[in-house]
């Protein structure tokens, strides 16, 4: 079996950040990539500010120890180059299939024979994301979908497609019950795998609920928190751990990859109330904050 000796995490987002800064503590070198802008002064400011938030969350033992082994070089597209010897590749921007594979596209120029390739995607199929993609890389791509957040959640998912290897497969669920301590669960190739496709049926209902019948939030979460076991934050303060504005692409994916007639379709259409708040920049805890205001 194949060993991960370098990982590259793409997207410095909520997840992104945190699932670099997991693997760093981790003891294993990774390097961090996001998008920034071509006359930026510092390129890797981005990913920088991404893993500086992560430090005010936690403990600073654990930063100081992980960022002797995390490089943040910054801009994707200058930067690609520094794949080349990395054994996975983890992806984790936004939630659009168009911008996941031109991505996708690019990594395949510069990855090195045999290294593996990852998406985050919290529901859009395997097949989708490497439909049109050469056959190697198909043959060396599966799903790692990461829960946030990702240095405390243990649950991993794994998807493999028809034309996953299945020693990647493997290498990847060893490395991540070895060295990432996570719980590795084997799902279909189905939208939303298993976590999703249960998980935002409620939280999307909890929305609609909200909006239409004007349940109160803070009695929602007093009762769907700790009461049936959603440690602190309940549904409404999950929402805003995961960011409202990842909401209308999980909606649009979800709905778009369920046949006619499923019985949650109808459920997963836009919600008036989260467009107005990432409108309004109450994109939850990255944000201005969320269902809660910002201590
Ligand atoms: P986010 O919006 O916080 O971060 C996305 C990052 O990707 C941004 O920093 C953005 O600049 C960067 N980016 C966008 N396009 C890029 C490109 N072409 N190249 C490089 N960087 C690019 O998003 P997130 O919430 O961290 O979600 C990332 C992925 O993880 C999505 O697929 C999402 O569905 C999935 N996911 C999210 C959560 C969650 O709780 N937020 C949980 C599990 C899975």
């Amino acid at each position: 079996m194949a060993e991960i000796n370098k990982v590259a995490v793409i997207g410095a987002g909520v997840m992104g950040a945190g699932i670099a800064a997991h693997v760093a503590n981790a003891g294993v070198p990774v390097i961090l990539l996001d998008i920034v802008p071509k006359d930026a002064a510092d390129r890797s400011a981005v990913a920088k500010g991404a893993i500086e938030r992560l430090l005010k969350a936690d403990p600073a033992p654990f930063m100081s120890k992980a960022a002797a082994r995390l490089v943040t070089p910054g801009n994707v597209e200058d930067d690609l180059g520094l794949l080349a010897d990395c054994d996975l590749i983890i992806e984790a921007i936004v939630e659009r299939l168009d911008l996941k594979q031109s991505l996708y596209a690019k990594i395949d120029a510069v990855r090195k024979d045999g290294s593996i390739v990852s998406s985050n995607t919290s529901t859009i199929p395997l097949a989708a994301l490497v439909g049109g993609l050469p056959e190697r890389f198909a043959g060396d791509f599966l799903i790692t979908h990461f829960f946030n957040p990702p240095r405390y959640m243990r649950l991993l998912e794994v998807v493999a497609g028809a034309a996953t290897r299945p020693e990647a497969v493997a290498t990847v669920s060893q490395f991540a019950d070895h060295r990432l301590g996570k719980g590795v669960v084997r799902c279909k190739d189905r939208p939303g795998f298993i976590a999703n496709r249960l998980g935002v049926t409620w939280l999307q209902a909890a929305v609609v609920e909200a909006f239409d019948r004007a349940i109160d939030i803070e009695d929602a979460d007093a009762i769907i928190g700790r009461p049936m076991g959603i440690p602190k934050t309940g549904v409404f303060g999950l929402l805003d751990l995961v960011g409202l504005d990842l909401m209308p692409h999980v909606n649009a994916s979800l709905a778009g990859s369920l046949p006619a007639g499923d019985m949650f379709h109808d459920l997963y259409r836009p919600a008036p109330l989260i467009e107005k708040m990432i409108a309004e920049g109450y994109t939850g805890r990255k944000g201005k904050g969320g269902f809660y205001r910002l201590n």
